[in-house]
C-alpha cells in the first residue's frame, strides 16, 4: 500500500467506525439501553493488516476472525490490549492454534469442541471464554445448536469443564431482508438466554453476540451486547 492509499484506508475506516458506533448508540437509546452495554467487534476475515490497524487506530479493541489460520497470522503479535474472538466453525485440529491466539471462541456448538478447548487450555495453563452458538434461523446451512434440548444436554457437561468459561450465546441471523424474521430470530436468542439464566443461575450469561452489517440495529434493539461488523467498516468483501 502506498502512503496515500494508507491514509485513505485510515480515513474511511475511521469514518465507518464513527458512523456504525453512532447507529449502535441510537439503536440502544431507542431500546432504553445504555450504549456502553454494546461492544463493536470488527470482523476482519479477508482484511489486511493495515485495515485492522486502521480499526485499532479508530478505537476498536474487539476483533473477530473466522479462520484460525488467518487469526494466527494477523493477531499473534498484534496490539496487546486488543481482544480477539473466533467466530467461525472451529475444527478439532485447529483447537491448539485457537488456544494460542484467541480470548474467546464464540462458535462452540457441541460438547466435543468445548472438551478439546478445555484439554488444550489446561495444558497451556490458561482459561478460555466461550459462547454457545445457536441456530436461530432454522437454515440448514448454518451452524450452531439446532435445539434447546441439545444445548441444555451439552451445557450440563460444558459448565463443569475446567479452563472453559461460558459467557453467553451467539447467533447468525437469517439471511433475508424481512425485518420481522430477523427480529424474531434475535428475540428468540434473548428469550433462550432468559430461560437458561433461570435454569442455570451459576453460569455467566452476560453476552449476546448477534447482529452483522445488515442487521445490527435490530440486534441492538433486541439486546445484543456484541455486534460483529465487517462490510460496514471495511467495505464489501472482495469476491475471490
Ligand atoms: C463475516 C461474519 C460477520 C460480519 O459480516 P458482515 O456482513 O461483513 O458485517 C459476522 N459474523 C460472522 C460469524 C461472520 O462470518
Amino acid at each position: 500500500m502506498s502512503g496515500s492509499e494508507m491514509e485513505a484506508t485510515y480515513r474511511s475506516v475511521r469514518e465507518n467506525v464513527e458512523s456504525v458506533r453512532a447507529r449502535i448508540d441510537a439503536a440502544a437509546n431507542r431500546a432504553g439501553r445504555r450504549p456502553e452495554s454494546v461492544r463493536l467487534m470488527a470482523v476482519t476475515k479477508t482484511r489486511s493488516l493495515p485495515q485492522i490497524e486502521a480499526a485499532y487506530a479508530a478505537g476498536v479493541r474487539l476483533f473477530g476472525e473466522n479462520l484460525v489460520r488467518d487469526a494466527g497470522e494477523k493477531y499473534r503479535s498484534f496490539r496487546s490490549d486488543a481482544e480477539l474472538h473466533l467466530i467461525g466453525h472451529l475444527q478439532r485440529n485447529k483447537v491448539r492454534a485457537a488456544c494460542d491466539v484467541a480470548a474467546c471462541v464464540e462458535s462452540v456448538d457441541k460438547l466435543a469442541t468445548a472438551e478439546a478447548i478445555a484439554a488444550r487450555c489446561r495444558e497451556a495453563g490458561r482459561a478460555m471464554d466461550v459462547l454457545l452458538e445457536v441456530n436461530t434461523s432454522g437454515e440448514a446451512t448454518k451452524s450452531g445448536f439446532a435445539s434447546r434440548d441439545g444445548l441444555v444436554r451439552d451445557l450440563e457437561a460444558i459448565r463443569f469443564l475446567p479452563s472453559v468459561t461460558v459467557r453467553g450465546l451467539m447467533t447468525v441471523g437469517p439471511l433475508t431482508d424481512d425485518e420481522r424474521s430477523v427480529r424474531r430470530a434475535f428475540r428468540s436468542l434473548w428469550q433462550l438466554r432468559e430461560e437458561l439464566r433461570a435454569g442455570f443461575p451459576g453460569v455467566d450469561w452476560s453476552e449476546l453476540s448477534m447482529g452483522m452489517s445488515g442487521d445490527f440495529e435490530i440486534a441492538v434493539e433486541e439486546g445484543a451486547t456484541i455486534v460483529r461488523i465487517g462490510a460496514a467498516l471495511f467495505g464489501a468483501r472482495p469476491t475471490p
